[in-house]
């Protein structure tokens, strides 16, 4: 990386020239990506794109091979000559708080009922008491229609629930950005809305989201802005309007006649 770019002013989150290879496969090769506050983001691409990996480096769950995430102007880690970035991991502790993550596969603990999921990181990561703790997992759990049933283990809760328990969880932590990796893709048909409906109500607070999504509808009414992604990098970007209704791109276009 010689000449890195000029940070852009405003961003919560600021992605420059980040590369992702696992052994000789690189998967994403060059993204930028800038996301001011308040913006929701849609990613859509193909199976195998590498949109999780994205959404996983933008976690810090993954280490870029190359390139550069700034939080609030803040870059982290550091950067190498070469590009190669190192996470301390006291930073990456901090920094994880700030941005969470809600899984296509819910990830709940299923030996904790749905208020205790919710606590858990509250308990454990903030160091909340277990009281106030308690108090604010049920708020959230209200909050996405689930005030009942905070004492179900998620083995007796639909996927839905799950995964309103799951966003409920990543609500309690404050995020300043919230990412979903393909939010209701394991759900059955029926249950999709009432996950949607949850998203929506925090894209009309004002959240910063990223939106890994095959709900292309969904994506055109709640996104500002929208990517393809293909061949690891933002083929096509631009509104909804632009990418989902008038594609440039030759493969946008194919992208959304095979899933429309
Ligand atoms: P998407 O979410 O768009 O379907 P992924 O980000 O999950 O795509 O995966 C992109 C590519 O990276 C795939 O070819 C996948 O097999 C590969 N990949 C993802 N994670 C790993 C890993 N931990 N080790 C090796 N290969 C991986
Ligand atoms: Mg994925």
């Amino acid at each position: 990386m010689t000449n890195p770019l000029p940070e852009t002013r405003g961003a919560l989150l600021d992605v420059q020239d980040l590369h992702k290879s696992f052994g000789p496969h690189e998967v994403l090769r060059g993204i930028d990506l800038a996301v001011m506050p308040g913006e929701r983001v849609a990613i859509i691409g193909g199976s195998g794109s590498g949109k999780s990996t994205l959404l996983r480096c933008l976690n810090f769950m993954e280490v870029p091979t190359r390139g550069r995430i700034a939080l609030d102007g803040r870059a982290l880690g550091r950067t190498g000559r070469d590009g190669t970035v190192a996470y301390p991991e006291g930073e990456l502790c901090r920094v994880r708080r700030r941005v969470g993550m809600v899984f296509q596969q819910f990830n709940l603990f299923p030996h904790m009922t749905a208020v205790e999921n919710v606590m858990e990181a509250l308990v454990t990561v903030k160091g909340t008491p277990r009281r106030e703790a308690r108090a604010r997992a049920e708020a959230e759990l209200a909050k996405v229609g689930l005030a009942e049933k905070r004492d179900a283990y998620p083995s007796r809760l639909s996927g839905g629930q799950q995964q309103r328990v799951a966003i409920a969880r990543a609500l309690a932590m404050d995020p300043e950005i919230l990412l979903f990796d393909e939010p209701t893709s394991s759900l059955d048909p029926e249950l999709v809305g009432e996950v949607l409906r949850v998203i929506r109500g925090l894209a009309e607070e004002g959240r910063t989201m990223l939106l890994v999504t095959h709900e292309l509808g969904f994506a055109y009414h709640v996104a500002t802005k929208v990517v393809f992604l293909a061949d690891g990098r933002f083929y096509e970007t631009g509104t909804p309007d632009e990418v989902l209704k008038h594609p440039r791109g030759e493969r946008t276009r194919s992208f959304l006649a095979r899933h429309s």
